[in-house]
This record gives C-alpha cells, sequence and structure tokens, in this order.
C-alpha cells in the first residue's frame, strides 16, 4: 500500500480489527519510511454472479432466494437458521470462486450436496421439488440413495398423506420441544 503522504511502497499493519458485523478489516498501517500513519479497509467485493436458468435467460444471483428455498425445504424441521445461513455461505462463496455465470441446476446440486448432510427429509423435499422428478421411480431411487440411515417413519408423516380411515397423522414430536422459548427463572 502506497504511503499517502511520501509515497513509499512499503508499510508495517500495526493494527487489524473486524467491523461489528464481520463484514470489513479495518487496518492501521504504519509507513516504513516516514512513520506516517493510515488506515485501509478490506471488504468482500460484491458479487456479479449471475445465474443462467433453464430457459436460458439470466438474472442476477439473489442470496435471499437462496436461503429462502433451503428454509422451504427445512419447514418444521429443527435446524437453526445458523446451519442454513452456513449453509449457504459456503454455497456462495463456491460459486464465486468458480465463476461469474453460473446454471441454476449447478446451484441446486449443492444445496443437495448441504441438505443430503443436514436432513434427509429435507434433502427429499429440496430434490422433489427442484429436480422435477419424472417417474415415481427416479424418487425412490433417490430415497435408496440415501441409504439405510433414514429412520422407517422419518418420512412418513413429512411427506405422504395420511391413509383415508387410518390412524391420525403424528404431527407433534420430539423436535418440537427444541423451538419452545424457556421463559421461568426471569419476571
Ligand atoms: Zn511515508
Amino acid at each position: 500500500m502506497r504511503c499517502p503522504k511520501c509515497g513509499f511502497r512499503d508499510d508495517k499493519v500495526i493494527d487489524s480489527r473486524q467491523s461489528r458485523d464481520s463484514s470489513s478489516i479495518r487496518r492501521r498501517r504504519v509507513c516504513l519510511q516516514c512513520a506516517y500513519r493510515f488506515t485501509t479497509y478490506e471488504q468482500i467485493e460484491r458479487s456479479d454472479l449471475r445465474v443462467i436458468k433453464r430457459d436460458r435467460t439470466h438474472e442476477p444471483f439473489d442470496r435471499r432466494k437462496l436461503v429462502n428455498s433451503l428454509a422451504k425445504a427445512c419447514e418444521k424441521r429443527s435446524i437453526s437458521l445458523v446451519t442454513l445461513e452456513t449453509a449457504v455461505d459456503e454455497i456462495v462463496h463456491e460459486l464465486e470462486t468458480s465463476g461469474r455465470e453460473v446454471p441454476s441446476a449447478t446451484i441446486g446440486t449443492k444445496v443437495l450436496e448441504k441438505l443430503r448432510v443436514i436432513d434427509e427429509v429435507a434433502y427429499l423435499r429440496y430434490a422433489s421439488v427442484h429436480r422435477r422428478f419424472e417417474q415415481v421411480d427416479q424418487f425412490v431411487d433417490a430415497i435408496q440413495a440415501l441409504g439405510r440411515r433414514i429412520k422407517p417413519n422419518s418420512l412418513q408423516p413429512e411427506l405422504f398423506e395420511p391413509e383415508m380411515g387410518g390412524s391420525p397423522p403424528v404431527t407433534a414430536g420430539a423436535n418440537d420441544t427444541e423451538t419452545k422459548v424457556e421463559t421461568h427463572g426471569r419476571v
């Protein structure tokens, strides 16, 4: 960084700290020739990533949209917002480092890779919406591809309508307790 006072090209960083929201880093520098002190800011370059859609049209990449599509797949599953945001951060980072234009199918594949690890039900929901399974067989294949890690009943209440005349669907599970906020002890 060229010294703003004498133009010397070498300096030393004497202090470095993140902004409160961690979106930038502020560095105090001292010129190695004239000892003048100055400050620089480092920020993430705003992405101009574009998405190529199925119909070949382009649109600017929208992080919000990506978060929403993941959140929708994860509805009523006990997955924290932090987990989703982290997954989105990772996906965005991968996209930004791989080029300026990205096919929507590539984004879909990356989302599936993340969801597969996070939650099987969310994975299947997202896959069924965004992969547009051509046939039931494909959907069954996708379920089987997940292996036998899925607990026998975990898909039942989420993905399939209860049979007529059968027992009522089980909607309340252990997961529900995790979303409750404990308020006792503070009046
Ligand atoms: Zn200087």
